[in-house]
């Protein structure tokens, strides 16, 4: 007889754990006792639910690379005793957990689903309930025995989706993300249907879990008139080793003297300079205009059509496992865990 399937859920916080008070009307975080009693619907699935809490639950705002590492080792320690996971976990910052786990999660052969809702489970209207349903769903689902989504994925209103090539840019619909640069993994109708061609395959290989980030980085978004003050500033906080270079259309900035002297001294110093676009759809193509053509001479790294929130986790992930400078600018202009085109 097969031995019946087991997804561990892991409820971290966030609007879908979360009650009114009933006096200020504020939400707050509920148990997770609260989500089983409200979705009893879960003791239906022929596959076998158990549940960890985080103690205290979190809005996503606190996360930070320590709690993603908690996460991680969670998923290590009960790697071999569940066939899936489904991590709850507020909207707002899911985006970047999911893409931090992405990268210390190498050679998954299981599902780690991330989901969350924009209005509590409590409320009749809730976008939870289906969210998490089949997120469980997708979480126990396999095919010759094996996961059909071995990867780190984000399921949000009938949609799922590659972790690290989402983002968050809707709060209050329900249909709170998107993946510009990446088709879906799957769409939930009547049916789930995969798209296996873009699901990232299993390598077969043993799981190795990275649990090491490098805070020493930092985002910094052009604008119209941004100062020179502004600009060296950042590029000299102390101890700084990378920063996201927020640039324009398919990475462009400005080209006054004194904005390439500042990107210059600064990779001269060691700076990891990474450039990743403001908008959220299409590829960075360093070169393309005169305006990045400066860019590119000075050393600055293209990130193709990664995310900010993949972008900066991956910088964060380089930077503390040790690797030399050149393995670290090598690794940011490759695709490690399909969160990013390169082309
Ligand atoms: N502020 C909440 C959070 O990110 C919103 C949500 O759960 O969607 O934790």
């Amino acid at each position: 007889m097969t031995k019946q399937a087991e997804v561990l859920v892991i409820y971290t916080g966030g609007t879908i754990g979360m009650v009114e008070d009933s006096k200020s009307g504020a939400l707050n975080p509920f148990d997770f006792d609260h989500l089983s009693k409200q979705i009893p619907e879960i003791n239906r699935f022929d596959f076998k639910i158990d549940s960890i809490s985080f103690d205290p639950v979190i809005d996503s705002s606190d996360m930070s690379p320590e709690i993603w590492v908690q996460l991680a080792n969670i998923i290590k320690d009960k790697y071999e005793s569940y066939d899936g996971f489904v991590i709850l976990h507020g909207s707002d910052t899911m985006a970047y957990t999911a893409s931090a786990l992405s990268f210390m999660l190498e050679n998954l052969s299981k599902p780690i689903v991330l989901t969350g809702s924009q209005l509590p489970i409590g409320k009749i209207r809730t976008d939870g309930k289906e969210n998490f349903i089949t997120s469980l769903e997708i979480a126990a689902a396999k095919k010759d025995g094996k996961a059909i989504v071995p990867e780190v994925s984000v399921y949000f209103e009938y949609q799922l989706y590659r972790g690290n090539r989402t983002h968050k840019f809707n709060a209050e619909h329900f249909e709170a993300f998107r993946s510009a640069n990446y088709p879906t993994l799957a769409q939930a109708g009547v049916e789930i249907k995969y798209n296996t061609p873009a699901i990232y395959p299993s390598s077969g290989q043993e799981l190795r879990v990275f649990t090491n980030f490098d805070p020493a980085v930092t985002m910094l978004t052009l604008f119209p008139g941004i100062s020179r003050d502004v600009v060296h500033a950042v590029l000299n906080i102390d101890g700084l080793k990378g920063v996201l270079l927020e640039t324009f259309g398919s990475g462009n900035a400005p080209t006054y003297p004194w904005f390439i002297e500042e990107i210059q001294n600064a990779i001269n110093n060691g700076l990891v300079v990474y450039n990743v676009s403001q908008c959220r759809g299409g590829s960075v193509k360093m070169g393309k205009y005169e305006t990045s053509i400066n860019l590119l001479k000075a050393g600055v790294i293209s990130g193709y059509d990664i995310t900010r929130e993949a972008a900066i986790t991956k910088l964060m992930y380089l930077l503390g496992n040790n690797y030399s400078s050149s393995q670290v600018k090598k690794y940011l202009q490759t695709s490690l865990r399909g969160e990013m085109t390169v082309k």
